[in-house]
This record gives structure tokens, C-alpha cells and sequence, in this order.
């Protein structure tokens, strides 16, 4: 039986990962959000120093690291979140500071750290069924999804929101400092050869410019109910 797998791919910040959760809520599925194992081994990288003041990473160590990278999630009581740990640690707000956010696309790109999490996404497909987020879920990961969702929004949007959500969460930082680090997380990863970011063809695209968070979870559970999932 194919895996019952809603993909939800887009930029950075267009809200993916709460979307996502909202939607595995309504339809009783696990969410996923692989973002955030990119992020953990970018923050066990940076824990290790494996990672260089200018950005370098020491691929070597890293990738033979990565038997020791045990990663896993957990719901968080509290906000119902499915959270990801590392080594049985959360992990939950160290991988979203911009010291990760900064080395995590240069993580990603690594093709031996791809390949690992890529299996690692796909043991994760189960009967219940899984909403899954990322930049490669209905290209790569599960290319025979039957729901694909393409999230999209332009950069000022996108940076406006993320700049908003840091300052709530008490985090100094600018403006520029915000828009610089998406676009730069954009570039790398549209640009990169291995499993880049990119529409599916058979994904459906969804601008959220001027829809809110309701809005947006409406169209995609539109396009859920359309797709008999
Ligand atoms: O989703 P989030 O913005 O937290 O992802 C952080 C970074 O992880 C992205 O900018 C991207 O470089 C990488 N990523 C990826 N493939 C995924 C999910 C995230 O390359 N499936």
C-alpha cells in the first residue's frame, strides 16, 4: 500500500512547520519536520566544533560522526509539538538560534548527510499516515506522494514574519541580519545539485503573500479533500 504522505516543500519561512502541524492535527497523522534534522546535526557540528569561524566544515569528522547522531522526535506535552531530540536531549530551541541557522543550508547540502536522513525520512512512512516538511519531501523523499503542497511567498513577507518571530521570542537582531540569512538559505538551497529545492510537477503551489495561517491551512485541507486522502 502506498504510504498515506501529505508533503509540504517551499522557502524558508513561509510557515511550513506550523502548517504542517495543524494539518497532521486535523488529520489525525504524524508531522514531521525535517528541517529540523538538518538543523540538529548542524547544531551537534557546531557542539563538536566541526565547523570553522568562516563557515568551513569538517566533512571528514562530520560524516563519520554520524553514527553517533541519534536523532529522534517526541510530542511536547505543552505545545503538542513533535519535537526533535538529539541523543535523547531536546533540542528543540538550540537549533532554531541564527548560529544554526547560519551553517545549516552548507550542512545540508552535504550529499552523505542527505543520503542518512533521507533513509532515515523514509523508514518513517507508517499506516497512520505522516505530514512531512521540508525542500525535498515530494521530488525526493516520497515522490509518489498523494498530496504535494509547493508553499511559497516573497522574501520581504517571508522576512517580515521571521524578523516578528524572533522578536517575540526576546532575539536581538535586525532587519537586514533576518533578510540576509533568507536569502542566502534560498540561494543555496535552490542552487544546490543534490535534490534542490523546487516545485514537483505534480505539487500544488500555494502563495501565501495575503493569507493567513487559517487561510493557508484551508487551502491545503481543500486540496487534501480533492485528492480523496
Ligand atoms: O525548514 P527549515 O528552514 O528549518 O530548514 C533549515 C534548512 O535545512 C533549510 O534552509 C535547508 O538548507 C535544509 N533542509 C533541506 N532539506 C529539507 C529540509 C531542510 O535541505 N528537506
Amino acid at each position: 500500500m502506498k504510504p498515506k504522505v501529505i508533503a509540504i516543500d517551499g522557502h524558508s519561512s513561509t510557515g511550513k512547520s506550523s502548517l504542517a502541524k495543524m494539518v497532521a492535527s486535523a488529520m489525525g497523522f504524524i508531522h514531521i519536520d525535517t528541517g529540523a534534522m538538518y538543523r540538529a546535526v548542524a547544531y551537534y557540528a557546531l557542539e563538536h566544533n566541526l565547523i570553522s569561524e568562516e563557515a568551513l566544515i569538517d566533512q571528514k569528522e562530520l560524516i563519520a560522526a554520524l553514527p553517533f547522531i541519534k536523532l529522534d522526535f517526541k510530542i511536547n506535552p505543552v505545545t503538542q509539538k513533535n519535537q526533535i531530540r538529539l541523543n535523547d536531549q531536546d533540542i528543540e530551541s538550540e537549533i532554531r538560534s541564527m548560529e544554526v541557522s547560519n551553517v545549516v543550508s552548507q550542512v545540508a547540502k552535504l550529499p552523505e548527510i542527505r543520503n542518512h536522513l533521507v533513509k532515515f525520512q523514509r523508514e518513517m512512512a507508517n499506516e497512520v499516515g505522516i505530514v512531512m516538511d521540508g525542500r525535498d519531501i515530494g521530488t525526493v523523499v516520497f515522490s509518489d506522494a498523494p498530496v504535494k503542497i509547493f508553499l511559497t511567498a516573497s522574501a520581504e513577507v517571508r522576512a517580515k514574519r521571521r524578523f516578528d518571530e524572533l522578536r517575540l521570542k526576546g532575539v536581538e537582531i535586525s532587519m537586514e541580519e533576518v533578510e540576509n540569512n533568507i536569502n542566502k538559505r534560498d540561494l543555496l538551497d535552490t542552487q544546490r545539485s543534490n535534490s534542490p529545492l523546487l516545485k514537483a510537477e505534480d505539487a500544488v503551489e500555494i502563495n501565501n503573500d495575503f493569507l493567513n495561517q487559517k487561510e493557508t491551512f484551508d487551502a491545503v485541507m481543500k486540496v487534501v479533500a480533492e485528492k480523496g486522502l
